[in-house]
C-alpha cells in the first residue's frame, strides 16, 4: 500500500474501540504503511426506513454513538456519522480518491451480506482493498463443522465440538490501545441529533454493559426464573458490539459453564443463519412449511396486548411491550403458545418480537422462534408443548413476576383462558401430524 492515506474503519454492529478485531487490523495495517485510521458510522437508510419515529434500539445506537464519539475525541480523533445509504457514501468517498482501504468486522445476516459484497466490488473497482474481520462471534461460519465437513444442523454435537476447539488464541482481545497512533487527527463533529435523522428520543431505559462476578456464578441457579435478576441482560450489548464477545466468552469460561453454553447457542443461531439464509423466511425444516396456520387477526391481538388469560403468557407480553425485554424462559412459553395452542404462524411472532426486543438479533429471534415452533434446529420433536400453567407453577411460583405485569390477575378482571390447554395441545398435535405426514 502507498502511505499518507486514509484507511477507512466502518463500525456496524461493534459499537466500541477496545477489543474491536477490525479496528485493530485496519490500525496495524495503517501504521505499518504510514496511513492514518478514520472511522465511520453511517445510519443506513435502507434499515431506518422502515422504522417507527420512535425506536428504542435507534436511541441506543445514537446514545452509544454518543459515546463511542467521546472515546475518539479523547485520542484528538473523530467519528464520521453519515445518514444515507452506504452504497451511496463510499461511491463518493471512492471517487473523490479518499480511500486507501476500507476494514469493517464480518456481519452474518442476509441483507448485510449484500450490502458488504456491493461496497467490495464498488472498492475492488477503485482498486481499493476491503477486509472483513470476524468480530461478533467466537466461531463463525465454517470454524466449527461435523466430522464430514458439513455444519451441525443439531446444538448438542455443535457445542461439544465448539468447545474442544475453544482455547486462549480465540479469547484473547485485540490490543486496539496500542495503535491508536494511526487514527486521523481531526477536531471531534457532533453526532447528528436524533430528530436530524427522523426519531423521537426514547427515554434511556436500557441495562448497562456491566457483568457482575456474582450474577455469573448463581446464573446455572438463577437464569430459569423471570421474577429474579438472575440473567445478565447483556444481549442489547452483544448485539450492537458494545461490549466484545470474547471479554464476555473469558468471564463466562471463568465461571459459569452454563452463561457460556448460551453464548454457543448465540454462534450456533449466526452460523446456521449463515449457511442456511432460507431460515429468514421459510421452516428450517421445509415439512414444516406445510402446517396450515390460522389466519386469526383477533386471536394474534390478544396475544400481543398479554390479554390470553394465560398469566405467564401474559406478563410477558406486557414486560415486551413496557421495556424492549423479555425472559429467556418466557420467551419460550409465549413463542409456544402463539405456535402450538393458537396454531398462529411463527413468522407473525417472531416479526412482532423484532419490532419490540431491544436485544433483537435476527440470527437470535428467528432461530428461537423456529424452534419454538418445531420447525428448526430442535432435536425434540414437535409434541414438545410447553403447558403455560405448569410453566408458571414451576418458574413464578410466587408469582413474583406475574403480580409485577399482571396486577389484574386473581380479579374479576383478568379473563379466562382464551383457549382451553387440553383442547388447544390436541388441535396443534393433530395438525402438525397431519400437515407432516401428508406426502
Ligand atoms: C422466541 C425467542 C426469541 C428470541 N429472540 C432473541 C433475539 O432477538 N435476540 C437475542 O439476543 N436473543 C433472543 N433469544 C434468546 C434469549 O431469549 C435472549 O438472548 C435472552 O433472553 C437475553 O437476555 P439476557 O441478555 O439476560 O440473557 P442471558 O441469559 O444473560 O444470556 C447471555 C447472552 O447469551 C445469549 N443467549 C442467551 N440465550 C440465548 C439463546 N437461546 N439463543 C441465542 N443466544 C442466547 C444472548 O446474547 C444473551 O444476552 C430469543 C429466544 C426465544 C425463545
Amino acid at each position: 500500500m502507498s502511505s499518507g492515506g486514509t484507511i477507512w474503519f466502518w463500525h456496524r454492529r461493534d459499537l466500541r474501540i477496545a477489543d474491536n478485531a477490525g479496528l485493530y487490523a485496519a490500525l496495524k495495517d495503517a501504521q505499518s504503511c504510514g496511513a492514518r485510521v478514520q472511522p465511520v458510522f453511517i445510519f443506513d437508510r435502507h434499515l431506518l426506513d422502515g422504522l417507527l419515529r420512535r425506536d428504542r434500539r435507534v436511541s441506543f445506537i445514537h446514545h452509544s454513538l454518543e459515546e463511542l464519539q467521546a472515546a475518539y475525541a479523547a485520542q484528538g480523533a473523530t467519528l464520521w456519522v453519515h445518514d444515507g445509504t452506504p452504497a451511496d457514501f463510499w461511491q463518493a468517498q471512492l471517487a473523490a480518491g479518499n480511500v486507501q482501504g476500507i476494514y469493517a468486522n464480518e456481519d452474518y445476516e442476509p441483507y448485510a451480506r449484500s450490502r458488504d459484497t456491493a461496497v467490495a466490488k464498488l472498492a475492488q473497482e477503485a482498486g481499493v482493498r476491503c477486509s472483513l474481520l470476524k468480530d461478533h462471534v467466537i466461531f463463525a461460519r465454517d470454524e466449527v463443522l461435523t466430522q464430514a465437513r458439513v455444519p451441525y444442523t443439531v446444538f448438542t454435537p455443535y457445542s461439544r465440538s465448539w468447545l474442544a476447539r475453544l482455547d486462549a488464541f480465540y479469547l484473547k482481545p485485540y490490543p486496539v490501545e496500542q495503535y491508536l497512533g494511526a487514527l486521523a487527527r481531526a477536531e471531534p463533529r457532533p453526532v447528528p441529533s436524533l430528530g436530524t435523522i427522523g426519531f423521537d428520543p426514547h427515554p434511556a431505559d436500557w441495562p448497562g454493559p456491566q457483568v457482575p462476578d456474582d450474577l455469573l456464578r448463581h446464573y446455572g441457579r438463577t437464569r430459569d426464573f423471570p421474577g429474579q435478576p438472575g440473567t445478565s441482560r447483556l444481549g442489547v450489548h452483544l448485539r450492537f458490539g458494545t461490549l466484545s464477545i470474547r471479554r464476555v466468552a473469558s468471564l463466562a469460561q471463568e465461571l459459569s459453564s452454563s452463561f457460556l453454553n448460551e453464548l454457543i447457542w448465540r454462534d450456533f443461531y449466526q452460523m446456521i443463519l449463515w449457511h442456511f439464509p432460507h431460515v429468514v423466511h421459510q421452516a428450517f425444516k421445509p415439512a414444516y412449511d406445510r402446517i396450515p396456520w390460522r389466519d386469526s387477526p383477533e386471536d394474534f391481538a390478544r396475544w400481543c396486548a398479554g390479554e390470553t388469560g394465560y398469566p405467564l403468557v401474559d406478563a410477558g407480553m406486557r414486560e415486551l411491550t413496557a421495556t424492549g425485554y423479555m425472559h429467556n424462559r418466557v420467551r419460550m412459553v409465549v413463542a409456544s403458545f402463539l405456535t402450538k395452542h393458537l396454531l398462529i404462524d411463527w413468522r407473525l411472532g417472531e416479526a412482532w418480537f423484532a419490532g419490540q426486543l431491544l436485544d433483537f438479533e435476527l440470527a437470535s429471534n428467528n432461530g428461537g422462534w423456529q424452534w419454538a415452533a418445531g420447525s428448526g434446529c430442535d432435536a425434540a420433536p414437535y409434541f414438545r408443548i410447553f403447558n403455560p400453567e405448569s410453566q408458571l407453577q414451576k418458574f413464578d411460583p410466587q408469582l413474583v413476576y406475574v403480580r409485577r405485569w399482571v396486577p389484574e390477575y386473581g380479579t374479576h378482571r383478568y379473563p379466562q383462558p382464551m383457549v382451553p390447554h387440553a383442547a388447544a395441545r390436541q388441535r396443534a398435535l393433530d395438525v402438525y401430524k397431519a400437515a407432516l405426514n401428508a406426502l
